[in-house]
């Protein structure tokens, strides 16, 4: 007796913190959207009902106790409860203590920030939270639950930070499941309303593939005979008397109309994936991707299909209007795998990495396999080679997916916002050239002739190409501005070549996986040996090659090397990059990351070579005092530094010392603005350039060597 009695002895718990948080928020908010409690619940169900037929695979006697699979939701008006029963697996003692209340989980302080920052309350299944959903209507809760290998137990909690756990002897017993029992708050009296629970789970639960059962009242009537009057009805049945007119009617039967409780199907039950695809309407699709995504919106696309011969499989598949939240893309443990996976109607995991590859991962859906084998093991699956092929028609299928949505230019700029990092993520990903090149249509980039919406495909690109252009020109950077303005534009403006913009720092990775779209090299401008140059060719190749010897040994090995540009038409100079080097755009990609590996970055990122625009006036005064001579004159080595110092701004990269830039700037202000009061006064008028209109004190210098 006494062992009796401290099993049943009720143990308080404390929510842990952020729990506790979430609940007061979850019953403090005012939110009109509150009936997706329900659908949170029936979801929890169908999920335990799933681990219990899983099970069964294994060991067919745990259905035994109760062999049915449903859900019943049951409205106790009198004392405003709403149970929500379940016959899955139910939850073990320590379940009930890790899964409700005592474990944090990764979802409840990212759902509280999502709220905050103007998420829907309705998002709470995403973060896996969704049983918290329960206080949105109630002011109290009771889960009593039953697992095959434990005890029946009863949760009870109000919130406030505490909950209890108790050893079940009270409530009937379950059998096998969990029973949620809500105590409705005052407001929350609809929900024992049989048309409400019916559209609520129409609108959320209807493709749910386990019975859904509502238990209604009924009236019925019976012939009773005169003398037995309500001597059979059952305790729960109301007796209503007949009216007058029939009671009029000369028979020795009286019949009675009576209250009674029966128990209705309410969902349909049938797989969406298995019915014709031509029989299905959006409407459908879209309440079967909320129930199975918890997503508010509906889906942008679907594609829904079967696949037969020797393997056979039918398969449902989602794109989402938006990307999934920073939380689910990061945060370890975070759900990333969105196909379900089924054989033959028996769902066996949501967690099979090799049925989609990683950059597909924003896709929901369903997969139904004929061919794999009922028992199979989630080790198992892992080594099976249908999954590999299964893999592959579930890409091509996307890639058809995404290939349709691109003809809607409204769906197309939805999804590429929200995806294109996805698309990328798969040039760099997949080995298939055949899938690298659909995905490759699939990009889009704003250039120099086509700035509108998205930007322009690779493919009408080559088709404005010139005929004697070679390469499908491009350049990248940090801003669309910085890349517009880039020096390095100025020979293909000339030529009438078209150069594509790319800002998002995985383009620069992107291109080099593609490397070629339609046997047409794709070409970063900013690197050396470019098969674009002017046309007229200035023949002082002697002074050139002193000009640039001469900057060369000023700049030391800040430069690789310093060459005669061909592709430049107003700059004076720009700094290129080494044609396996790091780019400037790649440089401050690194810089960013900070890689660690320092010596790979100095290595990567030495081989500059910086061109000089021999047209230009500064290049030829500078060409002119050197040929003359005075490459040893201060003012000659500060200017090409400067000149070096701006041409690396202007390509791109960052400096590595501002203040000597600042400096040097600093001094040719003062120059300009007539600033006398310097100590150096060293330096020729010359020395200034473009110093035309700066009058006064001409043998005033801002000009030292600082270096
Ligand atoms: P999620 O279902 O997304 O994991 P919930 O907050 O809804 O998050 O539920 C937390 C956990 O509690 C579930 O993962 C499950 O282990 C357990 N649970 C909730 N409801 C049930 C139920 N009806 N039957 C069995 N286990 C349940």
């Amino acid at each position: 007796m006494d062992t009796e009695q401290v099993q049943t002895k009720t143990e308080t718990f404390t929510f842990q913190a952020e729990i506790s948080q979430l609940m007061s928020l979850i019953i403090n908010t005012f939110y009109s959207n509150r009936e997706i409690f329900l659908r949170e619940l029936i979801s929890n169900g169908s999920d335990a009902l799933d681990k219990i037929r899983y099970e069964v695979l294994m060991n067919p006697k745990v259905l035994e106790p109760l062999p049915e699979l449903y859900i019943r939701i049951t409205p106790i008006k009198e004392e405003r409860i709403l149970s929500v029963r379940d016959t899955g697996i139910g939850m073990t003692k320590a379940d009930l203590v890790n899964n409700l209340g005592t474990i944090a989980r990764s979802g409840t302080k990212a759902f509280m920030e999502a709220l905050q920052a103007g998420a829907d309350v309705s998002m709470i299944g995403q973060f896996g939270v969704g049983f918290y959903a329960a206080f949105l209507v109630a002011d109290k809760v009771q889960v009593v639950t039953k697992h095959p290998d434990d005890e029946q137990y009863m949760w009870e909690s109000t919130a406030g930070g505490e909950f209890s756990i108790t050893r079940d002897t009270t409530n009937p017993p379950l059998g096998r499941g969990t029973d949620v029992r809500l105590f409705l708050k005052e407001d929350s009296e609809e929900f024992l309303e049989e048309k409400r629970i019916r559209d609520i789970v129409k609108r959320y639960s209807e493709f749910i593939q386990y019975p859904i059962q509502l238990t209604v009242e009924k009236e019925i009537e019976e012939d009773v005979a005169e003398e037995k009057e309500g001597a059979d009805v059952a305790e729960e049945s109301k007796i209503v008397e007949l009216s007058e007119e029939e009671e009029k009617k000369p028979t020795e039967q009286k019949k009675v109309k009576k209250r009674v409780k029966d128990i209705e199907v309410i969902n349909t039950m049938t797989p969406l994936w298995t019915r014709k695809p031509d029989d299905v309407k959006w409407e459908d699709y879209a309440s079967f991707y909320k129930l199975l995504t918890h997503d508010w919106e509906d889906p942008l696309a679907v594609k829904h299909f079967f696949v037969e011969g020797q393997l056979e499989f039918k398969a449902l598949l989602f794109c989402p209007r938006r990307a999934p939240m920073e939380f689910f893309e990061r945060k370890p443990g975070a759900r990333r795998n969105n196909i379900r996976l089924y054989v033959r109607r028996v769902f066996i995991t949501d967690d099979c990495e090799q049925l989609i590859p990683e950059w597909l991962y924003f896709i929901k859906g369903v997969v139904d396999s004929e061919d794999l084998p009922l028992n199979i093991s989630r080790e198992m699956l892992q080594q099976t080679k249908i999954l590999k092929i299964i893999r592959k028609h579930l890409i091509k299928k996307c890639l058809d997916m995404f290939a349709e949505l691109s003809e809607d230019a409204d769906k197309y700029k939805m999804f590429y916002e929200n995806f294109s990092k996805n698309i990328k993520l798969g040039i760099i990903q997949e080995t298939d050239p055949s899938i690298a090149k659909r995905l490759a249509d699939l990009l889009r980039f704003p250039s120099s002739k086509y700035l509108e919406d998205l930007g322009t495909t690779l493919k009408d690109y080559v088709t404005r190409m010139p005929e004697d252009q070679k390469g499908i020109y491009y350049i990248t950077g940090e801003t669309r501005l910085a890349l517009e303005r880039s020096p390095f534009l100025e020979i293909f403006k000339q030529k009438g070549y078209e150069v594509l913009f790319m800002t998002d720092p995985i383009d620069e990775y992107v291109m080099q996986h593609l490397r070629e779209y339609e046997g047409k090299p794709l070409v970063n401008i900013t690197k050396e040996n470019l098969d674009v140059s002017t046309e007229e060719q200035e023949e002082d190749k002697e002074g050139d090659e002193q000009l640039c010897k001469t900057v060369k040994e000023i700049l030391g090995d800040k430069v690789d090397k310093v060459v005669i540009s061909k592709r430049l038409t107003d700059s004076p100079c720009i700094l290129s990059s080494g044609q396996y080097g790091w780019s400037a755009n790649m440089e401050r990609i690194m810089k960013a990351q900070a890689l660690g590996d320092s010596s790979m970055s100095r290595y990567m990122s030495s081989k500059k070579a910086l061109e000089l625009n021999p047209r230009h006036p500064i290049v030829k005064a500078l060409k002119d005092k050197i040929n003359k001579g005075q490459k040893d004159d201060k003012s000659v080595q500060e200017l090409t530094r400067l000149l070096f110092e701006t041409a690396l701004l202007s390509s791109g990269f960052s400096l590595e010392d501002p203040n000597q830039f600042a400096q040097r700037i600093h001094r040719i202000v003062g120059f300009g603005l007539n600033v006398g009061e310097e100590e150096e006064e060293a330096a020729t008028e010359s020395a200034a350039p473009q110093s035309t209109a700066a009058p006064g004190p001409s043998e005033v210098t801002p000009m030292e060597d600082v270096d």
